[in-house]
């Protein structure tokens, strides 16, 4: 399914400021706020989320900017074990957040009705810090993380095992109650949520001992996470069903693993090439050499050219990062330090000399063309 662009669900314009995007979008908040379209509640709430998501990225000035780059792209992230993506709230306001946050005082101008069915449970977030090394060639583990699951003692209903939740008696089951006022105006008719069953529609007489009642159980989980080969910084998994557990039947949430990748005391990363800078001495760099350097795959020869100059790139093909996407690998980046001895036997120093002696023309190669240089921007010297 495509999805529609996030300025064309807000109905405004590309260059539209923060203050006309906040307008467009309480505008049609409340416009498909579900409680004001009871015609049509389940089309309503599929555009009240869209116009919700469409905000959510919109208001934020960093998702604002990756969307403008990359469109729907940008947060794709989210699919599957191994997707990956930019930065999103994985634990955002949830939608009943939203009903709050605009419509404060539930029971008030819209009736308060709101939606009892199953909700999906809330994602989490886990920050993984990861080696160098297990972000290039992917690790399974297992993390240890703290959620709320379904009580296994009464499988959620919070009533002690052989009872069930009762009919609330106080607004037969319906979770809310209408409040009959006579005005100047006329009679007006409230409806509000039930207090007795905080709109629930059950009551619990005899709660579950374990979970006190609430249906629900906070505890330490290990969970298995697979990272794949090829992660960055920044990336983030989504472990499918892995967060809290759903509310009246609904499915759990999400676990969303965040990568952070440990500095490596050798290598660097630009994309999926490493890089690693190697110093030589200034005689192998004149004379060419092989030498060993190391790579993710351990070490492995080297060829220094005669004549290579200093910040040279040597590559070193497929022993960088694997893709993440597809198959094959980057490559490796040498970076050559020439390095220039700051202490020389008199022996050395002697050679050296007699180095110098045998010609400067070849020894610094550059050397005239930058006198010549040099005589063109002073004039003649
Ligand atoms: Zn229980
Ligand atoms: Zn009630």
């Amino acid at each position: 399914m495509s999805k529609r662009d996030y300025y064309e669900v807000l109905g405004v314009n590309k260059g539209a400021s923060d203050d006309e995007i906040k307008k467009a979008y309480r505008k049609l908040a409340r416009k498909y706020h579900p409680d004001v379209n009871r015609d049509n509640p389940k089309e309503a709430e599929e555009k009240f989320k869209e116009v919700n998501e469409a905000y959510e990225v919109l208001s934020d000035p960093n998702r604002r900017a990756q969307y403008d780059q990359f469109g729907h792209a940008a947060f794709d992230g989210a699919q599957g074990a191994g997707g990956f993506g930019g930065f999103g709230g994985a634990a955002a306001g949830g939608f009943s957040d939203i009903f709050d946050m605009f419509f404060g005082q539930s029971g008030f101008g819209f009736g308060g009705r709101r939606n009892y069915g199953p909700e999906k449970g809330a994602d989490l977030r886990f920050d993984m810090e990861i080696t160098f090394e297990q972000a290039a060639f992917g690790i399974e583990t297992e993390v240890t993380l703290p959620r709320t699951e379904e009580c296994q003692t009464c499988q959620g209903t919070g009533a002690a095992p052989g009872t069930h939740p009762e009919t609330c008696p106080q607004c037969r089951g319906t979770g809310q109650v209408q409040v009959t006022q006579n005005t100047p105006f006329g009679r007006m008719v409230n409806v509000r949520t039930c207090e007795r069953c905080r709109g629930e529609g059950k009551i619990i007489l005899s709660p579950c001992r374990d979970c006190s009642g609430k249906g629900k159980i906070r505890r330490q989980r290990k969970i298995k996470v697979k990272i794949p080969a090829g992660v960055d910084n920044g990336s983030r998994l989504r472990v499918a069903h892995e967060g809290e557990s759903g509310v009246r039947g609904g499915p759990p949430g999400d676990l969303y693993v965040y990568i952070f990748v440990k500095p490596h005391k050798l290598f660097t990363r630009e994309g999926d090439d490493v890089i690693c800078e190697v110093p030589i001495s200034f005689v192998q760099a004149a004379l060419g050499d092989e030498i060993e350097v190391p790579t993710l795959d351990g070490k492995v020869k080297l060829r220094i050219p005669e004549g290579t100059q200093p910040g040279a790139v040597l590559r070193i093909k497929d022993k960088g990062i694997p893709h993440l996407r597809g198959h094959g690998r980057g490559d490796q980046h040498v970076k050559v330090k020439v390095v220039i001895p700051k202490k020389l036997t008199d022996r050395q120093r002697e050679l050296l000399v007699e180095l110098a002696k045998a010609g400067s023309d070849d020894i610094n190669p550059e050397q005239k063309g930058f006198f010549q240089k040099m005589k063109d921007a002073f004039g003649g010297l």
